[in-house]
């Protein structure tokens, strides 16, 4: 078989094998492969201090092991191997390849290369690109003793006029540009989109095998595919969206909206607020999000119940907590006059002018549960009492790993803002 005939079956047996979104050839001459690396189980991605923020604005679920941050992966963005083909392969020559990754650093790739060429020498005068991307799914990141973690090694760009034509990790981006390898451009990869990237095609992807799973229901014992069943996070207990939804809809109705849990016996994973919007219909998701609220200023500290028999009135300590002030009077006679439940008319009406006007203006909502806090008095770094999310008073983004780097790193917007309040505001109490 000549090499030109011995190409072109490979390019054929090729597509046969990938996908078209995993395959793509130039002609003849060469072309892409994407290679999604198998990652064991319980792989784990190591984050730096920045990196675990922009983790987190992505929406990864940060663990913590030994005082190190960590996100679990389970798929990584595909590595790229480009080829290109010499007219003597496979007979003499072995295809001009580059690899890319954005998560790999050049001396890692090298690792990688070096393998390929081995691959190579033991196969020399047969074609090799499947060969080749089989090694890269199944054994680098082994050769690389990624075995369960990493850590990304970011590195200086190379300085334009002595580019390497073979660099392609994460220091670089390689923009897919046909034709030779000298016409590739190369540009400076931060923490910031290497991390966002790796987070959101892990989580599309995981999405997209939950939407295709099927799960056994623990309340109705129905098998159902997960794109119509919801997973309550950090337990990833599963139930149908059916009876989650009636599960969320009595609760509501009965107020119980801090034990708007995981129905799992003991489970204490809390549902967010975007899952309750998608379930319940409009009312009960306005009833959830006002009792939701009524049940953050029963737990600010200085808002209390008139003591005085047949009062009750909703009234807030001023900051010496000496004087109070009176935020509504309204008395149970009136209330009753309107022939109306006087507690329920108390409620509403604390919900109208605590919950608007009061609380609104006082509180911020918990950047990740949606609860609403009110800061009485030290520092701006903020505990959410609902889901324990640290978060910043000044701006609200939250901060989970070292909360405190957040005021002391000259680059954050609210360095040295540690104690002072921006945005405080108390000309309403007067
Ligand atoms: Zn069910
Ligand atoms: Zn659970
Ligand atoms: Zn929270
Ligand atoms: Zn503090
Ligand atoms: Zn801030």
């Amino acid at each position: 078989m000549s090499d030109t005939e011995a190409r072109n079956d490979e390019l054929l047996a090729l597509n046969g094998i990938f996908d078209e979104n995993v395959f793509k050839s130039d002609l003849d001459k060469g072309g892409e492969i994407l290679i999604h690396c198998k990652l064991p189980e319980d792989f784990h991605l190591f984050l730096r201090n920045e990196e675990s923020k922009f983790a987190c604005q992505a929406g990864a679920r940060l663990e913590e092991k030994e005082g190190k941050v960590l996100i679990p992966i389970s798929f990584l963005p595909p590595l790229v191997l480009r080829f290109d083909y010499p007219e003597d392969y496979p007979s003499c020559s072995a295809p001009h390849y580059s690899i890319s990754c954005r998560w790999l650093s050049q001396q890692q790739i090298n690792v990688i290369r070096q393998s390929l060429d081995i691959i190579w020498k033991d196969n020399k005068g047969e074609v090799i690109l499947f060969l080749w991307a089989d090694y890269l799914e199944n054994e680098s990141l082994n050769d690389l003793a990624l075995t369960d973690e990493m850590t990304i090694e970011y590195e200086k760009v190379e300085p334009l006029f002595s580019f390497n034509p073979q660099s392609g990790g994460n220091g670089v981006i390689v923009p897919n540009v046909k034709g030779s390898h000298r016409d590739q451009i190369f540009y400076a990869s931060s923490p910031e989109s290497t991390i966002t990237e790796i987070v959101n095609f892990d989580l599309a992807h995981k999405a997209k095998i939950f939407k295709t799973t099927v799960f056994s229901c623990g309340i109705c014992y129905s098998d159902v595919q997960g794109i119509d069943c919801v997973s309550f996070m950090p337990c990833q207990h599963v139930y149908c969206k059916e009876c989650v939804t009636e599960h969320f809809s009595v609760n509501i109705k009965e107020g119980r909206v801090l034990g708007l849990c995981c129905p799992e016996t003991d489970c204490e994973s809390m549902a967010i607020p975007g899952q309750v919007q998608d379930l319940v219909d409009e009312s009960l998701f306005q009833r959830y999000d006002s009792l939701l609220l009524q049940t953050s200023l029963d737990s600010m500290d200085d808002i209390f119940y008139c003591p005085r028999p047949g009062c009750g009135e909703a009234v807030i300590k001023d900051k010496s907590g000496e004087k109070i002030e009176l935020m509504k009077r309204m008395k149970r006679e009136e209330a009753e006059r309107m022939e109306q439940n006087a507690e329920e008319f108390l409620k509403r009406e604390l919900e109208e002018i605590a919950g608007e006007e009061y609380v609104l203006k006082k509180s911020k909502r918990c950047p990740s549960c949606g609860f609403h806090i009110q800061k009485s008095g030290g520092c701006n770094k903020m505990t959410c009492c609902r889901c324990r999310t640290y978060f910043c008073w000044v701006c609200t983004q939250s901060l989970n790993n070292n909360p405190y780097d957040h005021f002391e790193d000259p680059k954050s917007k609210c360095f040295h803002h540690l104690y002072s309040d921006l945005h405080d505001d108390d000309e309403w109490l007067d």
